[in-house]
């Protein structure tokens, strides 16, 4: 990990995880960039689902603003039959083993989603699901559930996003499809090939047992990833604390992010976290960027 140089600035408030419309976000990486600079953001990363297309615009945005920018992806990935999500940050996004790799991961979700729609069809008697949320969805090879979710909305048999998945989209509801994504290993692989570094995301939304989650961090390590997110929009203050010590149990640095999809939508804005707790290395020390 290279060394801080003394001039370097101290930065606190890093927000390493949000979403455009080129996923499931529903602003633009210009509008995200924006939102993060007025918010007071001092270090920006853009993280859609599987997904670098947005990397330019997000990049050059930022870089008008005066906005430290690292890439950023956000991959799923199958670990013990449950989807778990690693963020990519500060990789080469030019990589080419990086972006076939993402390609053949979006690939699934079309088929993906035309099953999920055709049991939601089935449990609620509603038609054209399937078309209806790709109508929604600004880069239709990155449909997610979320674009599900909000055509439901739309049809007004929901009164939110959150409410559709509760009932029909969330594991184990009758919408669901399970899809076996990509292997930890694999997204470990591309990201290091890529030169960035991984961060397993908003750790404490798995439902896995103690034996599991130590597994998945176990395995995380053992591959190359270096960080988790100890700061997100989901965590409360007390599973903040328990991941800040499982952290330093594994030794690896700690990230920051709000995880921002939409203004509507969103509990936590861009840039509006509690800081990093003291006793943790932030991820940010090792980006050239602020060296
Ligand atoms: P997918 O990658 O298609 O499985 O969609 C996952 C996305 O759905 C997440 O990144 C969230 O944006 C959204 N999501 C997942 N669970 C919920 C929930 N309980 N309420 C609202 N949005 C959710
Ligand atoms: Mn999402
Ligand atoms: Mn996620
Ligand atoms: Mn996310």
């Amino acid at each position: 990990m290279p060394a801080l140089r003394p001039h370097s600035p101290v930065i606190v408030n890093a927000d390493l995880h949000s979403h455009s419309y080129f996923s499931d976000g529903t602003l633009s990486p210009a509008d995200l960039a924006h939102r993060a600079h007025g918010n007071g953001v001092e270090l920006w990363s853009l993280t859609d689902h599987d997904e670098i297309a947005g990397q330019k615009e997000a990049a050059e945005a930022a870089g008008d603003l005066g906005l430290p920018y690292v890439t950023g992806a956000e991959i799923s990935v199958s670990f013990a039959g449950q989807t778990v999500h690693i963020v990519g940050l500060d990789f080469d996004p030019e990589n080419s083993a990086l972006q076939q790799g993402l390609n053949a991961v979006r690939n699934g979700r079309s088929e993906r989603a035309r099953a999920m729609s055709q049991e939601i069809e089935k449990a609620t008697g509603l038609q054209g699901v399937f078309d209806g949320a790709l109508a929604l969805a600004a880069n239709p090879q990155a449909i997610t559930r979320a674009h599900l979710a909000r055509f439901l909305v739309q049809q007004g048999l929901f009164s939110s996003v959150q409410d559709v998945f509760r009932k029909y989209l969330a594991e184990g509801k009758p919408g669901f499809v399970p899809h076996y994504w990509i292997s930890l290993q694999e997204a470990l692989q591309w990201i290091r090939c890529a030169g960035g570094v991984a961060v397993i995301a908003h750790p404490a939304r798995y439902r896995f047992t103690t034996t599991q989650e130590f597994a998945l961090f176990s395995e995380f390590k053992r591959h190359g990833g270096q960080a988790v997110e100890v700061i997100t929009g989901s965590h409360t203050p007390a599973e903040s604390l328990k991941y800040a010590g499982l952290a330093k149990e594994f030794g690896l640095l700690a990230s920051r992010g709000s995880d921002f999809h939409s203004p509507q939508e969103s509990r936590v804005d861009l840039g509006a976290l509690p800081s990093l707790p003291q006793n943790v290395e932030p991820v940010w020390n090792t980006f050239s960027i602020l060296a």
